[in-house]
């Protein structure tokens, strides 16, 4: 039976919540992977004033013109030079802050950018980042390669705050003092938590500036700012968009020169534009993002459940589970869990297992990123400084919004035949 069929036919069983999902994407080959095709999100108009993306932007002469450009703003209620910062744009940023009881927020193109954007800005000559944090932020690091403007040093993923400590008594010994520390909780792929309120006492007595990445909990599961941070990350990419197709990130700022100074530094990179088209969708989506993430996180209580009791399985890494040894700081920082945790295969279970469980699942799609409407995996590898990733293949999860007795059927039917 090809991949099509099969899928079909298990959906014929599945709950009308997880065929609406599966509906539109049944043949990956027919909508080029996309897991929300065109057309799916919200459509409706945000404002009289939305901006269609454009670059131009008239004035009936040079005295308007030049009135606008010295302001940034457009008498029609814009940007003088659109791609800046569309209205769209503007009210995500207000919605995001208001959410985060910031100062202001800004919005980039992705997540990714809210990362790259805010190191750009405050260009920390020496910064402190856990060993655990997202891939490409570690990439942009090594990319950079100038050491002498922006260097990182690395701490354990789940880090004591002494630690820490030591780590910035070394670097001020040694004559450049770390500028910047840089959280990410829980962190990427593995989810270990460091000890985030030592860690901002540390900062604030010493005048350090923080940055968290706070992608995996949102505004609903973590307020940064409340704990003392300086300056939160979301990749709005994921939880707060919702359906895979709002790529954007937001930086939001406790104080308000840092505002100032985040809004001058997209503007002179120029990565401000995002598309009012997304900007309007993740506007509305953020009304919804508490409920999905209460349907993520007890389906994926659920699905776990079931994991932790196949003899395949050596373990789960998940910090809401009170077998983790995270799990108390995540009592201490967060509110609940979300759609994501990774399975430790036992060291028998090959990649080839791997493969064929993949080939085997109508309902778990292999795809980068998350936390949209599809349950997804992908695997987790990579070297760490301090904290090695546990032996046997490690295989993240995704829990989206289908129906969970329906993704529970597939995964005993696709590991029933293949491990
Ligand atoms: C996905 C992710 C990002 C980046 O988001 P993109 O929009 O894909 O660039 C940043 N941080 C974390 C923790 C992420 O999971």
């Amino acid at each position: 039976m090809s991949k099509l069929a099969q899928r079909q036919k298990f959906l014929t069983n599945c709950d009308a919540a997880t065929q609406t999902i599966h509906a539109p994407i049944l043949d990956l080959a027919q909508v080029n992977g996309h897991l929300n095709p065109a057309g799916l999100g919200h459509t409706a108009e945000f404002s009289a004033l939305g901006s269609f993306g454009q670059s131009s932007v008239g004035f009936e002469n040079l005295a308007a013109y030049h009135q606008a450009d010295s302001t940034g703003k457009a008498p029609y209620g814009g940007a003088e030079y659109a791609i800046v910062q569309s209205p769209e744009a503007e009210q995500v940023c207000h919605k995001m802050s208001a959410l985060h009881r910031g100062a202001g927020a800004i919005i980039c193109p992705s997540g990714l950018a809210a990362i790259t954007t805010t190191l750009l800005t405050f260009k920390p000559t020496v910064i402190a980042v856990p060993d655990n944090a997202y891939y490409p932020l570690q990439r942009f690091l090594s990319w950079h390669n100038q050491p002498a403007q922006l260097r990182p040093v690395r701490y354990p993923a789940n880090a004591a705050a002494d630690e820490l400590a030591a780590i910035l008594t070394r670097e001020a010994t040694g004559g450049t003092p770390v500028e910047m520390i840089y959280l990410e909780a829980p962190g990427s792929g593995t989810f270990e938590i460091p000890d985030l309120a030592g860690m901002i006492a540390l900062a604030k007595a010493q005048g350090i500036r923080t940055v968290m990445d706070n992608t995996w909990a949102s505004h609903v599961r973590c307020q940064p700012l409340a704990l003392g941070i300086d300056l939160a990350i979301q990749a709005t990419t994921k939880y707060e968009g919702g359906y895979a197709d709002t790529p954007s990130g937001v930086v939001i700022a406790a104080h308000a020169d840092d505002v100032a100074r985040l809004r001058r530094a997209s503007r002179v990179l120029g990565i401000g534009a995002v598309a009012p088209r997304i900007c309007l969708r993740l506007y509305h989506r953020l009304d919804s993002t508490a409920a999905r993430l209460e349907r993520h996180s007890s389906s994926a209580a659920y699905v776990m459940d079931w994991l932790a009791q196949q003899p395949f399985v050596e373990s789960i890494l998940c910090p809401t589970l009170p077998s983790s040894p995270d799990h108390p700081r995540f009592k201490q920082y967060f509110s609940g869990g979300n759609s994501l945790f990774s399975v430790v295969f036992k060291q028998t279970i090959t990649p080839q297992h791997i493969a064929a469980l993949t080939d085997r699942f109508n309902l778990f799609r292999v795809a980068e990123s998350w936390g949209s409407h599809v349950s997804l995996v992908l695997p987790v590898a990579g070297k760490r400084e301090f904290t090695p990733l546990p032996p046997g293949f490690i295989l993240r999860f995704h829990i989206g919004l289908e129906d969970p007795a329906d993704l529970l059927r597939d995964l005993s039917q696709a590991t029933a035949l293949t491990m």
